[in-house]
């Protein structure tokens, strides 16, 4: 059987799970700040919260940003459910933005669209959340001058893209957003079992953060609104959570940091081998952008389903039953009953819904061999052709 994604441990990263294993801390301890900081020099970031979710980072980003009652939050309906939902947490309406047909992200021109026409009736987002699909960064610069525009904040969805660049700089350096959040569940880039980060350059919104994972709890004297009653003392100044990351799975982040480009480096090698090998097949293969450098968290192919003899659903299903895992990225969001229960009705996002009904990810992971890859290859054309 060939997944779609997996991880990549080493004796190193299992030696390092060990090691805090014997120490004294398996949770607040000094892996934590130690995976952060590997992170801020990764990404050229000034503050990393590491959480125990992306989905946790999500939340805490948005009630960081004072999303709350009455607000709006946007995001694209190509994505997981946790992108649309952290709005929803936080008692915010939630609404999507169509993509792009050709990189599957947020689309700038139907943002500004939706942007103007929301203006007009005074509900304009206070967050949006743009998602690196597959790991190619959204158009954040544009994104970013509509955000100066109409007053909205960003908080970029990098689920997908750590070891990614846009404009010749890091994902998750935070130029375009007020924050970045990356996820490290196992089918990522690098994993920590579990696990999330938000990133920023604002000292504010990095207290803020750090707050809210904990309890909303400070020993920083600085912050308290009274004085000690002694060394025992801590003061809850916010209404956090408990979204705290272990020191075990931040010494699997450390150990995992140190491969972060060798992996990247692997996924475009294999896509690279996908490109060259599926070229001639009545698919669309993914389109990059060249201002920018994937993660490649997720090699996706489209049907051409009017040059083919088989559904969609037929081919999935063929590969399926070869042992090969593909996978589908995303159902829209708003296609979701809880969604539609919110009111969203399908065919109000048409370009999100027509990829889903032709998009299959195919197996991409970094300890992929030619072997497997050229398994999924002949398949695709038996299937195909
Ligand atoms: C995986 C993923 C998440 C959620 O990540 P968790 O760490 O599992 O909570 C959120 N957004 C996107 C785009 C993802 O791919």
């Amino acid at each position: 059987m060939i997944p779609y994604g997996r991880q990549d441990i080493s004796q190193q990263d299992i030696e390092a799970v060990i090691g805090v294993l014997k120490s004294d801390f398996l949770t607040q301890g000094p892996k934590v700040p130690a995976f952060e900081q590997s992170v801020m020099d990764a990404c050229d970031a000034k503050y990393a919260l590491a959480v125990n979710s992306a989905t946790s980072a999500l939340h805490i980003a948005c009630l960081a940003l004072d999303l709350g009652e009455g607000d709006w939050l946007w995001t694209t309906p190509n994505t997981f459910v946790a992108s649309a939902n952290c709005g929803l947490y936080c008692g915010a309406h939630v609404d999507f933005v169509d993509i792009d047909s050709r990189t599957y992200n947020l689309c700038p021109q139907a943002l500004e669209k939706k942007l103007i026409a929301a203006e007009k009736i005074g509900k304009l987002p206070k967050v949006v959340v743009p998602v690196h699909f597959s790991g190619q960064p959204c158009d954040m610069q544009a994104i970013y001058n509509l955000s100066k525009k109409y007053g909205f904040k960003i908080i970029e969805d990098a689920s997908h893209a750590i070891g990614g660049k846009y404009q010749g700089e890091p994902i998750g350096n935070c130029r375009y957003s007020d924050i970045t959040v990356f996820s490290f569940h196992p089918v990522k880039i690098v994993t920590t079992a579990e696990g999330g980060m938000a990133i920023t350059n604002s000292s504010e919104l990095a207290t803020k953060l750090e707050l809210l994972r904990s309890h909303g709890i400070t020993r920083d004297t600085s912050l308290m609104t009274k004085t000690a009653d002694g060394p025992w003392y801590y003061e809850q100044i916010d209404l956090g959570l408990n979204y705290r990351m272990t020191d075990l799975q931040a010494a699997l982040g450390v150990s995992q940091m140190q491969r972060l480009d060798s992996f990247v480096t692997k996924r475009h090698e294999l896509a690279q081998r996908y490109n060259e090998l599926l070229r001639d097949l009545p698919i669309t293969l993914p389109w990059q952008h060249d201002d920018s450098y994937s993660g490649l968290h997720l090699y996706v192919i489209r049907l051409q389903l009017d040059k083919i003899n088989k559904t969609h659903l037929e081919v999935f299903e063929g590969m399926r039953a070869a042992g090969i895992l593909v996978n589908l990225h995303y159902i829209p969001v708003h296609m979701q009953p809880y969604y539609q229960e919110l009111g969203f009705e399908v065919g109000q996002f048409p370009q999100a819904e027509q990829y889903y009904k032709e998009a299959i990810s195919i197996p991409m992971f970094p300890a992929m061999t030619e072997e497997q890859q050229n398994e999924v290859v002949t398949k695709l054309k038996e299937l195909l052709i």
